[in-house]
């Protein structure tokens, strides 16, 4: 980190030395699975600048947008339209949850077979970690799976927590309703700012994050390469870092290392040997700093080319349609790229089934990895109708259920590399 900024820790109520504890964590793993990757990208000097400065420069920009009278909103999930919190002036973050440093602070209050992505976000809210929380102005939630929705009830005792209903199933009456809570959300964001969202508002924040989304599209296509020209790790990382950095900057950024892979890609380069086997993981989401399966994978002799997840495809691949004229309109295209979304809490998913068949059938993988975190019913559960389908039409499958604990790492590195060994060329 560039500069001290203790006071502006110190100022946010963070505890100190658990923060310390939990930055030099951070700096090691990222150390030790990023920095040391052979023949990175010159691109890669924004994400290592972005993450050497996750608590100290963006921080400072929210603080100091925050003084010009900015309200900074943090959500768990992207099934939250940020396209009507930037509309209405405020700032979108997404909360990370993907460090285990604070799971004891969470067990006390929630139950112990919950998911990691829980037990994270409940522990860096209660151990006083995250100063993306501590800056949040207001933080949304939904009704997406029984753990985080009862988790954002006692969420809501530490500061401001505003749930969505996310309807279960995807027939007309649940677009009837997901309508209603777009809009209720609308007057949310507008009652926090100030702002009344307008229909120039709203197509600017519609144009700013279909853009972002543009460039991760153009990212993914680029790995299809064989052989890829960018890590899978690198590339997780440009997604996680997209939920929290400035939205124009992030796409500036990402749009110039598209422009480095595409001279790679040209010249037939790769960041490993064409016989390298391809591995497309799918399930549940990987958030920021949860790098442990990636970092597995790659150092078993494979390679990432893509992530069916919410850090992910599925958060980018549809757009909000831009043929809106006036704010109805514009509405009426947000709920419908927001219904599209094939998270597993929805019933039935099948969309979600043919997806993952036509994204590793794209991507020419030789195998899939599927990931949910332990206790995670809807991911867990659904794994059994992705493999099966997978299995049809040939590709290899392995199911892996893990958390953000550290412990199980060798025998996943077993697992792992026994599966990868299995996979022909
Ligand atoms: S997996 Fe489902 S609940 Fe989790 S972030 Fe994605 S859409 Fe939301
Ligand atoms: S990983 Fe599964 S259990 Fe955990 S929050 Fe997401 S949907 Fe819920």
């Amino acid at each position: 980190m560039g500069s001290d900024y203790t006071q502006m820790w110190e100022e946010l109520g963070l505890d100190l030395e658990a923060h310390d504890a939990l930055l030099k964590v951070l700096g090691k793993f990222y150390g030790d699975i990023y920095l040391s990757q052979k023949g990175r990208l010159r691109g890669a000097e924004y994400l290592d600048f972005v993450l050497s400065e996750v608590h100290g420069l963006r921080i400072k920009e929210l603080q100091e947008a925050k003084a010009r009278g900015k309200k900074v909103v943090g959500t768990f999930c992207i099934f939250v339209p940020e396209e009507l919190i930037w509309a209405a002036g405020g700032i979108c973050v997404g909360l990370c949850a993907g460090a285990d440093i604070g799971r004891e602070a969470a067990e006390r209050v929630l139950p112990r077979n919950t998911c990691a992505l829980i037990k994270s976000f409940m522990g860096f809210k209660l151990a006083r970690l995250c100063p993306f929380f501590e800056s949040c102005d207001l933080v949304i939630g939904e009704t997406t799976c029984d753990g985080k929705k009862k988790a954002y009830e006692l969420l809501g005792e530490f500061g401001p927590v505003y749930v969505m209903e996310i309807p279960q199933m995807k027939e007309a009456r649940d677009r009837i309703l997901w309508k209603e809570e777009v809009l209720r959300l609308k007057d949310r964001v507008q009652e926090l700012t100030g702002n009344k969202i307008t229909a120039d508002s709203l197509s600017d924040a519609i144009r700013m994050l279909n853009a972002r989304r543009r460039v991760l599209q153009r990212l993914d296509s680029l790995r299809k390469a064989i052989p890829t020209p960018i890590s899978g790790r690198d590339a997780l990382l440009v997604n996680q870092i997209s939920f929290y950095d400035d939205p124009q900057r992030f796409t500036q950024k990402i749009g110039e290392l598209c422009d480095e892979l595409e001279g790679r890609v040209a010249r037939g380069e790769g960041v490993v040997p064409e016989d390298t086997r391809r591995i497309m993981l799918s399930g549940c989401p990987m958030a920021v700093p949860n790098w442990k399966l990636p970092y597995i994978v790659e150092s078993s002799g494979a390679v990432i080319v893509g992530e069916e997840s919410c850090i992910g495809v599925r958060n980018t691949r549809d757009l909000v349609s831009e043929k809106g004229k006036n704010m109805e309109g514009m509405i009426e295209s947000i709920v419908d790229r927001y219904m599209k979304i094939d998270c597993a809490c929805f019933t039935p998913n099948n969309e979600r089934i043919e997806n993952v068949v036509k994204m590793a059938k794209d991507l020419k993988v030789d195998g899939v990895i599927h990931y949910s975190l332990q206790f995670c019913d809807p991911y867990t559960i659904e794994a059994f109708k992705v493999e099966r389908a997978l299995e049809k039409e040939g590709i290899p499958v392995l199911k892996i259920e893990t958390d953000y604990s550290m412990e199980d790492v060798e025998i996943l590195k077993n697992r792992v590399e026994a599966f990868i060994g299995t996979l022909g060329k």
